[in-house]
């Protein structure tokens, strides 16, 4: 069991049968030493590929993107959840329907920001249905750039987010992958992973 399954299985909360809390340590209060073993895990994932930038979304990614890019020594950008319906032509813009709030957000990242030629390594809290993945791999696209992989804390393995985003032929490296989770027993069941 890797560092990051053992403290879920100490402080993650199961909430529903699809939902896991992890705000003690990664996305409400904050753990930096768990933050910082999270960037230097990445760090060493993605190291074989030449990442100019780090991409997430607001907000609970940018915790963690902070890490990762600090350790490959890369700038981080990452997509702004805007409500205006007239989105000017200086942002690459896509929609994303959220996991958490059940609403459609258009998330934009400044055509200043991120540039054709760029190698990007998207990185978010949680992959669910892969929504918000799809969202930022469309940015990253539209800007003639190339998405080196997606770096994810926690994969919840029986959505279908990590499959669809893998046979789309994206790298995908998940942290923990979760098979299983119980609400009413608190379980919680690891993809085992080499
Ligand atoms: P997706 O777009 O893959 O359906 O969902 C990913 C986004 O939803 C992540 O950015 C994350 O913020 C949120 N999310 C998905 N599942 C969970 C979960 O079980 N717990 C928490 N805290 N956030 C989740």
């Amino acid at each position: 069991m890797n560092f990051l399954e053992e403290r879920i299985l100490k402080d993650g909360v199961v909430k529903s049968c699809n939902v896991l809390k992890v705000d003690s340590f990664l996305n409400h209060q904050v753990d930096i030493a768990l933050m910082e073993e999270i960037g230097r895990e990445f760090k060493r994932r993605f190291e074989d590929t030449p990442v100019t930038k780090v991409m997430t979304i607001e907000a609970s990614g940018i915790g963690i993107a902070v890490f990762v890019a600090k350790e490959l020594g890369v700038p981080l950008v990452f997509a702004k959840k805007s409500k205006s319906i007239n989105i000017d032509g200086d942002v690459f813009v896509a929609e994303v329907e959220s996991f958490t709030h059940r609403n459609k957000n258009q998330v934009v990242v400044s055509k200043s920001f991120l540039h054709a030629g760029e190698h990007v390594l998207i990185i978010d809290d949680f992959m669910a249905n892969g929504c918000a993945m799809q969202g930022l791999i469309s940015i990253v696209e539209s800007a003639g750039a190339t998405v080196e992989g997606c770096g994810i804390v926690i994969e919840k393995g029986f959505q279908i987010g990590g499959r669809v985003i893998r046979n789309m032929g994206y790298r995908v490296e998940s942290l923990a992958i979760i098979d299983a989770m119980d609400a009413d027993t608190g379980s919680i069941t690891f993809r085992k992973q080499a």
